[in-house]
């Protein structure tokens, strides 16, 4: 019996969420006693599929169709609901993006069955255990699923993307998926790369500014030391509620989570929904006036101070030590 494990891509680019699917599902299956096998679908899924195995996929199942060209969520849902019918499997996995739920929820629908969205923790078992996040991470939720077939999306940084410490053998398997042309019904038809290099999902180093920072202008000083550190600019509500930053920087609930290897949180209080976005980094820096600020007493470092002279200090500090 196996678990398979969607895993994402754009034409053959692997989505990194798919690596963590996939690190969760080995460790997973393991546990439950199963195989962990990986899907991928569509152009340019054979590229996708070639590190697949270093991350613990025995098999990969490759998925085409002229229907597939592009990612589709009913079209990728009809097919992943076919090789579970024709692998026999016991559970599919997927990353808790908007992807990964959209083509879930199709299969849930598609094979009648129940849907376990947003999980970080499972425990195997005739019945399985499960966490799963609600309200943007502000809730955490115990659940216990019986199913004929389990199918389960895995939150979004839940778990780090690790090679498996033997590598399996991911050994390509052809599946020729059986569409109809209206299964084509949404697809990506084009896209428009908004942003060139890093984003704020996946940079090392994010500098958030919140309602402290004071105006758009003044996230100039933020920009300067993300430049030198190799890093993007996010923020909180506040500040995109004041249009001082577009939507696309919003740290949290409503926004983007970020993992990064340090958040430096500047001006920002860290409210619930903003902190749910933040929560994955690693490491924390806040620079705020108030010593009881809640980013201040989440935060592993802390500078109580006002960020319009912490900020540009660092900066020239770093540019000094560099010379
Ligand atoms: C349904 C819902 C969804 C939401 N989603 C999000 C979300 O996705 N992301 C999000 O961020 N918020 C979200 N919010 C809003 C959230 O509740 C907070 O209102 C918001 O995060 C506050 O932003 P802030 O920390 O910038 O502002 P404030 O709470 O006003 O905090 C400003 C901070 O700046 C400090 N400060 C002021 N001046 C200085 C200075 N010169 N130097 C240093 N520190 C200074 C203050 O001490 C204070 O701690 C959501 C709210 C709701 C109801």
């Amino acid at each position: 019996m196996s678990l398979l494990v969607l895993c994402e891509h754009d034409r053959g680019v692997l989505a990194g969420a798919s690596l963590e699917a996939l690190t969760f599902g080995r460790d997973l299956a393991a546990a439950a006693g199963l195989a962990c096998e990986a899907v991928v679908i569509g152009e340019g899924a054979e590229t996708a599929a070639a590190d697949l195995g270093a991350y613990g996929a025995a098999t990969v199942h490759v998925a085409s169709h002229a229907v597939l060209r592009d990612f589709g969520p009913l079209a990728w849902g009809e097919t992943l609901a076919q090789i579970i019918r024709s692998t026999g499997a016991e559970a599919a996995l997927a990353c808790g993006t908007d992807r990964g739920n959209e083509v879930l929820a199709h299969v849930a629908a598609l094979l009648d069955e129940p849907f376990v969205a947003n999980c970080r923790q499972i425990t195997p078992g005739g019945t399985w255990s499960m966490t799963r996040m609600q309200w943007g991470g502000s809730l955490l939720e115990d659940a216990t699923l019986e199913a004929g077939i389990r199918l389960v999306t895995v939150a979004h940084h839940a778990v780090e993307a690790t090679p498996a410490d033997t590598p399996d053998a991911g050994t390509l398997v052809p599946f020729a998926a059986d569409l109809a042309d209206s299964a084509a019904c949404t697809v990506v038809a084009d896209r428009v790369v908004l942003t060139q290099g890093i984003t704020l999902a996946t940079s090392p180093v994010v500098v958030g500014g919140g309602r402290g920072v004071g105006s758009a202008e003044k996230f100039a000083a933020l920009e300067e030391l993300a430049a030198e550190l190799g890093g993007v600019v996010g923020c909180s509500r506040a500040v995109t509620n004041n249009g001082w930053r577009p939507h696309s920087d919003q740290v949290g609930q409503t926004g983007t989570r970020i993992a990064p290897q340090i958040y430096i949180a500047s001006g920002i209080s860290g409210a619930i929904q903003h902190w749910v976005g933040a929560m994955a980094s690693k490491n924390i820096l806040a620079i705020n006036t108030d010593s009881e600020a809640n980013m201040v007493t989440k935060a592993g470092y802390a500078v109580i101070a006002d960020l319009h002279e912490v900020i540009p200090a660092i900066t020239e500090e770093i540019r000094r030590r560099r010379g």
